[in-house]
């Protein structure tokens, strides 16, 4: 099977992750960031290999792209060019997700922010043959106050390219008591719900994203195999899972492709999604990621378009939108 002409959709796609190379070179050279740094050290430090030692360590693979977004321009731009890329690869629609908070050190708004990276995208969307939405994300290292802020300033934007909220970032143990407020309100406004949650081991957090949070979608969610209860919530309330294969085992979450719970998630009648996580920072693309799945288990055709059709049933998306991705596999 050549995924690359396959008809494919990305739900957990992190913008500050999927950063060309040559961009970061070029703005860190238009805006006089730092000088010392070349195409080559530049893709080191924005790539981590598969033996990366943890999440944390993951994580500091974005110092270097929130550094280069941090002007209405270069939002643009690497947004622009995150849609361009995707729909080189044949990806026909795409959630971006990306968090505000982290692009304010220059000076600009919230509004500005997310008009920018809208603006991209619209660009991009007008030449290629591909549709995105944006996923406003909020740190969860930072204060409930800080999310509702974003959700407030950011909620003048849904059904204009912005759809929904999801936390996202280093991942503790019950983390999700701190949101309901503002996960309560962003519901209330009609934004949609995803959230990371049980990356890394803690299976109880995919339970109080869902209980708690009101969370429709999942992103990763893998621990649930060792959590019962979680399993059993996911399985009962049809939640989606966002599966990015190539990061977990980059954030030790799972030790190579053949160990990944996707298929017996798969076999079990959960509804899996298959998604990049990063383009750039785990070196990775939908075709990749599907690659991947297929060596590990065989994965046949069949399966491929039934997981495609799970991220269509599971896009943040109107019924029209749906029967549009839907005709991409006939
Ligand atoms: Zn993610």
């Amino acid at each position: 099977m050549n995924f690359q002409k396959f008809p494919k959709i990305d739900l957990h796609c992190h913008l500050d992750g999927s950063l060309r190379a040559q961009t970061v070179l070029d703005i860190i050279k238009k805006n006089k960031i730092q000088s010392n740094l070349n195409l080559k050290n530049i893709k080191k430090q924005l790539t981590v290999p598969l033996n990366c030692s943890s999440l944390e360590e993951y994580l500091k693979s974005f110092n270097l792209p929130i550094a280069v977004m941090q002007t209405k321009e270069d939002l643009e731009r690497v947004s622009f060019e995150l849609m361009e890329d995707a729909s080189i690869e044949n990806i026909k629609y795409i959630e971006i997700r990306f968090a505000p908070q982290q692009h304010k050190k220059e000076g600009l708004t919230t509004k500005e922010i997310i008009q920018s990276v809208l603006s991209g995208m619209k660009k991009a969307e007008k030449l290629y043959d591909i549709k995105g939405n944006y996923i406003l994300s909020c740190m969860r290292h930072l204060s409930a106050e800080s999310a509702m802020k974003i959700i407030e300033e950011g909620k003048i934007f849904l059904g204009n390219g912005v759809v929904a909220v999801d936390l996202c970032g280093e991942e503790l143990p019950g983390f999700c008591h701190k949101f309901i407020q503002p996960m309560k309100k962003a519901k209330d406004y009609g934004y949609r719900i995803t959230i990371h949650a049980g990356e890394t081991g803690i299976g109880e957090n995919v339970t109080d994203a869902i209980n708690l949070l009101g969370a429709e979608r999942i992103g990763h969610g893998i621990s649930i195999s060792n959590n019962k209860k979680a399993y059993n919530l996911v399985k009962e309330k049809q939640v989606t899972l966002e599966i990015c294969p190539t990061s977990n085992i980059q954030t030790k979450a799972i030790k190579n492709y053949k160990k990944h719970p996707i298929y017996n998630f798969y076999n079990d009648e959960i509804l899996v999604t298959l998604n990049t996580d990063n383009r750039t920072v785990s070196n990775t693309s939908m075709s990749e990621e599907y690659l991947q799945i297929k060596k590990a288990f065989n994965l046949k055709k069949e399966e491929y378009r039934h997981i495609y059709l799970n991220s269509v049933e599971a896009a943040f998306i109107s019924e029209n939108e749906k029967q549009r991705l839907k005709k991409y596999l006939k």
